[in-house]
């Protein structure tokens, strides 16, 4: 059975050209990198190259690139060190924020009393921003500000720029989860004044266990992890240095192909899009995500009947996708992201499925995947028309 893989927001597969690179590093810069050697040091310039590629694309300098495991990490590491030794004592932030940003939220409330300030999301999944304005503005304890630029689940993109002036002109430290953005959105940090974001390898074709948090200069942030004095002692323990050469790998070769990669996908995603309309009677799509406004690899639709099991169901058609996101998936209830957008009636009746793309979806997928919904909808249909006659 040919597998096909709609499930690019939670993990994509890697580049051939990314496992060549590790490979080479796997065999061969096998030193540590803080040994003064010469196969340390020939480590150490396989991560500086990295570093160096990555703060130029950001326009950042590279002593603000700090590599480490996962975005998971780098989020953790960020919002606690802020309340930890920035003095932060109120975060602002979301219900549609990843669980390791919300779940971190909540342990810094429970450890440290920190307030937190939960801006709500309208039916379409976007912001008011002159709340976020006035929660500015309505306290003078030193705030963090914690929003995610797009949402994994429903593509929404924040205007990161707008936000990030907002929380410079108020004094406000600002941290925007770009996990699903970087590499795939040109992001210019000499122009958005963010303080804190962070990255994932393996969501652009690099492996797993691969990320960076950006940490601005002259922010004082420490390291959460103690130890030794790697990546300036923001983050102690022996670099991942085959991990963040397929991270380099991966980065430069989102970025050389970012317009062709992006043009691609959001063909194949306007495909899906006319093809579900079509073929699915009343579906519906969540959040922005079938607007040209959010992010391209993302499309999250509604179907019109209930039905808990269409996630097994495709995958015993060969097709892997998720309902949600990877980390709430086998949650029996709707992710926090759904429960804040849809309505009652929708999660009590409907059912969402997230369909993600990447440059290898190919409009074929598509074509099965909706084919697969359709049989997979006509039972409901034919239920439905039983149940009417009992
Ligand atoms: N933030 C967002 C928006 C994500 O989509 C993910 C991954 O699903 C993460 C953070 C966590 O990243 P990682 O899997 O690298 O820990």
């Amino acid at each position: 059975m040919e597998r096909i893989y709609l499930d690019n927001a939670a993990t994509t597969p890697l580049d051939d050209e990314v496992i060549d690179c590790m490979v080479n590093v796997l065999r061969f810069n096998y030193g540590n990198p803080s040994s003064t050697h010469s196969l340390g040091q020939e480590a150490k310039t396989v991560l500086e190259e990295v570093r160096r590629k990555i703060a130029d694309s950001l326009k950042v300098t590279p002593g603000e690139i700090v590599f480490t495991s996962c975005g998971t990490e780098s989020n953790n590491m960020i919002i606690k060190s802020a309340v930890n030794y920035l003095g932060v004592e109120r975060i602002i932030t979301s219900a549609l924020e990843h669980k390791c940003v919300a779940e971190t939220c909540l342990e810094m409330k429970k450890l440290k009393g920190v307030e937190l300030v939960y801006l709500r999301p309208d039916s379409n999944g976007d912001f008011d921003l002159n709340k976020l304005e006035e929660a500015l503005k309505s306290s003078d304890k030193k705030t963090l500000v914690t929003l995610m630029h797009a949402n994994n689940e429903i593509g929404n993109l924040l205007d990161i720029e707008k936000v990030a002036h907002l929380c410079k002109e108020n004094n406000t430290l600002f941290h925007s989860d770009t996990v699903q953005t970087m590499a795939h959105l040109d992001l210019d940090f000499s122009k958005i004044p963010v303080d804190f974001a962070s990255c994932s390898a393996h969501k652009f074709h690099g492996p797993k266990g691969a990320g960076f948090a950006f940490v601005r200069k002259s922010s004082g942030l420490k390291g959460i992890i103690t130890g030794g004095p790697q990546e300036r002692s923001l983050r102690a323990g022996t670099e991942n240095v085959t991990g963040i050469a397929g991270l380099g790998k991966a980065w430069e070769i989102s970025q050389e192909k970012m317009s062709e990669y992006k043009n691609h996908i959001l063909d194949i995603k306007h495909y899906a899009i006319q093809q579900l309309t079509e073929k699915i009677s009343g579906i519906k799509f969540n959040g922005r995500s079938a607007g040209d406004e959010s992010l391209y690899t993302v499309l999250n639709v509604l179907l019109p009947y209930k039905n808990p099991l269409i996630g097994l169901q495709l995958d015993m058609k060969g097709i892997a996708i998720s309902q949600g996101s990877a980390c709430s998936s086998g949650a029996s209830k709707p992710s926090m992201v759904l429960m804040s957008v849809l309505s009652e009636d929708d999660l009590d009746n409907k059912t969402p499925l997230r369909v993600s793309f990447s440059h290898y979806t190919k409009k074929s997928d598509i074509d099965a995947l909706v084919a697969a919904l359709e049989e997979i909808g006509s039972q409901f249909v034919i239920e439905k028309a039983d149940s009417l006659h009992r």
